[in-house]
């Protein structure tokens, strides 16, 4: 018999990584296609899998970690199909669906949950009952990983878009979330750092007053993580991160924010285990996929 491998589909808004592996770490082929239409995505990532797969061994799963909003309930009609978005052609796209040609199980969640599967397994989230995964980045998503699971509520949950009190703002900045201006997302992705001071927080650098402020709308939003979800640890990750000095300031004010109010985070003379980047690097989403697969494989033969 050949060994099983799996197949894992990290979808984004820009850019689809697929990649076949043997193990969620041992990737033997990976490709890179860029998002345009879904039609034209879709088919270039089934082609590489149905390709690529029976060169290494019998496929046995695929797991897809997608950009949101997308349906996530595995009893629901919009199943594995993107929600409705900005981005030209892909409301509703039947992602999941596009990949039953290949005949194996899928599993389907965001990118966010699926990263922060990645983490659970093989990066900081390892050994943890309860975390949270957030990545800061073009958008901002948030997944709460319970028991090695992504927690659900009705639909997958969006506190990047939860509305915090707004910083020292340079004029009066009206955010650039396209539902709601100035939630969490309109003022402290990537694109609100970059359409207020015309460069990344990367670029701007640790003294630039865009970092204070991005450090405290993220803090804001690790509170409200602590004091919602009762996380053992808050795995910060994404483009925004990368920006030199932000994360030791947000485990600063986040420090500030929750006074000496009992929860999991008291009683620690710092946050420096407490928020972290995440092991896996820009690796997690895909990484994340490939456990998403072999979870999958491993439901259907039991
Ligand atoms: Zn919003």
């Amino acid at each position: 018999m050949r060994k099983p491998v799996y197949a894992g589909l990290e979808a984004g808004g820009t850019k689809c990584i697929c990649a076949i592996g043997d193990g969620p770490q041992n990737i033997l082929a990976q490709t890179r296609i860029q998002t345009t239409t879904p039609e034209e995505t879709l088919k270039a990532a089934l082609d590489f899998f149905s390709s690529a797969a029976p060169r290494y061994g019998a496929l046995a799963g695929l797991g897809i970690a997608s950009f949101g909003p997308a349906g996530v309930q595995q009893d629901a009609a919009d199943y594995g199909c993107i929600g409705q978005t900005p981005k030209a052609g892909w409301s509703g796209a039947p992602v999941r669906a596009a990949f039953l040609p290949l005949g194996v199980p899928i599993a389907f969640d965001t990118d966010v949950n699926g990263a922060g599967l990645g983490e659970a397994q093989l990066g900081a989230g390892r050994g943890l009952d309860t975390f949270a995964y957030v990545t800061v980045g073009t958008g901002i998503g948030v997944g709460i990983i319970h028991k090695g699971r992504p927690r659900l509520g009705a639909g997958h949950y969006e506190m990047g878009h939860i509305h915090v009190p707004r910083g020292t703002e340079p004029g009066n900045f009206a955010g650039t979330c396209r539902f709601h201006g100035d939630c969490l997302e309109g003022l402290a992705s990537g694109p609100a750092i970059t359409a207020r001071f015309g460069q990344t927080l990367e670029a701007l650098g640790p003294e630039h007053p865009a970092c204070d402020l991005e450090a405290h709308y993220l803090a804001h939003l690790c509170a409200t993580l602590v004091q919602c979800h009762a996380p053992e640890r808050i795995i910060l990750g994404g483009g925004v991160l990368h920006a030199k000095g932000l994360i030791e300031r947000v485990r600063a004010k986040t420090r500030t924010l929750l006074g000496n109010y009992p929860g999991p985070a008291s009683g620690k003379a710092s946050l420096d285990d407490y928020i972290v980047k995440p092991e896996l690097g820009d690796q997690a989403g895909i990484t994340g996929a490939l456990v998403m697969a072999m979870q999958a494989a491993r439901a259907r033969t039991g």
